[in-house]
């Protein structure tokens, strides 16, 4: 990699089992792991701005990955230039939609991931679009197509346009939004048992713990459509009045809790960074389930904090699923049984190199 944050350069060649990242604060740990998320998937785990991942006083940032993903090797490599789309490649090509084959399956958990759990209901929506979009390259379009015809809708709104014009679109809502709710849906199901499971044995056993997706503005048991169609009727005024979109998956949350109480306004930071976690182990697992496959694991900022219950909890989790990164500040602590073999990259001031 090139010129991605701190890191000016760094080019390794890692085994494929548990690598361990040390190095003091603010030396460029999380930095290289976001190099990997990015690569992997597409996405930075913490912004939205490639901007900001590009060195300060350089003008372009790279990361080239070779990655054996079950047996078969490929390159990814991704370019970032301010002021430009981003380019992603896989084998030298870019990635239209998202290919079975040359997927990288990889989950992370970062200690910015509490904000899934406390923060507003869009960073749930965030986290459940880009989870379902990663295994469904489907899902990934109907999101992008809602959400240009909603910029459009809102621009309509505010113009004051006609009925019939703003009506094609909201058509277009119910129809792009149906696909997006279900999908959502979906994999809360298949997420769900993971989640309670690995949960409960995180914290409190015996509690109740609940998952429940929100409607914002309609009703979800019967026929979505009409149930859609008949939300935009009842707010026809209020959409007018406010000149904004005011029903479909955009509104939508995510409800999370335990003993009948959301988390988001009762949970203490500790259990809402246990769920955090537990919700990307989830994902992890969903993964393994579906496509029958390894997963790399980045867990960051973690492994210090836990004792050494919930450490063998986590690890016996993660166990046998391909490789795994952490990262300590420290001396590396005892690990668990089947954690003996391990790789240490020393991280300091940018430079990552083998200790
Ligand atoms: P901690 O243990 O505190 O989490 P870390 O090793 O994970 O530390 P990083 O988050 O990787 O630290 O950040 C390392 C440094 O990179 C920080 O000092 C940060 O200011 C710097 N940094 C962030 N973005 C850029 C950038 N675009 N260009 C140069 N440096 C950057
Ligand atoms: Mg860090």
């Amino acid at each position: 990699m090139h010129a991605f944050r701190n890191i000016a350069q760094a080019s390794l060649e890692l085994p494929p089992y548990l690598v361990v990242l040390r190095g003091g604060n603010a030396q460029g740990k999380t930095n290289f792991l976001e190099a990997i998320y990015l690569a992997a998937r597409g996405v930075s785990p913490r912004t939205q701005r490639d901007a900001e991942l590009v060195s300060w006083g350089s003008d372009s940032a790279s990361i080239e990955m070779r990655v054996d993903s079950g047996g078969i090797w490929f390159d990814r490599e991704v370019r970032i230039q301010p002021g430009r789309k981003k380019v992603w490649l896989t084998n030298g090509h870019p990635k239209r939609g998202r290919g079975r084959q040359e997927e990288v399956w990889l989950v992370g958990y970062f200690p910015g991931d509490i904000s899934i759990i406390e923060g507003p209901p869009v960073e749930r929506r965030r986290f459940i679009d880009e989870a379902v979009s990663y295994i469904q390259p489907a899902y990934n379009a109907h999101v992008k197509r809602y959400e240009r015809t909603l910029t459009r809708r809102n621009i309509l709104l505010r113009e004051r346009a006609a009925d019939d014009l703003v009506s094609v679109y909201t058509e277009e809502l119910i129809n792009t939004g149906k696909h997006i709710i279900q999908g959502r849906i979906r994999y809360g199901e298949l997420l769900t048992p993971f989640l309670r499971d690995f949960y409960l044995r995180l914290g409190g056993e015996n509690m109740h713990f609940g998952v429940q997706y929100s409607g914002g503005g309609y009703e979800l048991r019967g026929e979505l459509e009409d149930n859609l169609r008949k939300a935009f009727r009842c707010m026809e005024k209020e959409e007018r009045a406010r000149e904004m979109t005011l029903v479909g998956p955009h509104r939508d949350d995510i409800i999370f809790t335990l003993e009948e109480k959301d988390f988001r306004v009762y949970g203490s930071q500790g259990e809402k960074k246990s769920l955090a976690l537990a919700l990307k182990m989830s994902e992890m697992q969903v993964i393994r389930k579906l496509k029958n496959t390894e997963v790399i694991v980045l867990l960051d900022d973690l492994f210090s904090e836990l004792d050494p219950g919930r450490r063998h909890l986590l690890f016996k989790e993660v166990l046998g699923t391909g490789q795994v990164f952490i990262t300590v500040t420290d001396e590396v602590p005892p690990m668990p049984e089947g954690w003996e073999k391990y790789t240490v990259l020393g991280v300091q001031g940018g430079t990552v190199k083998k200790a």
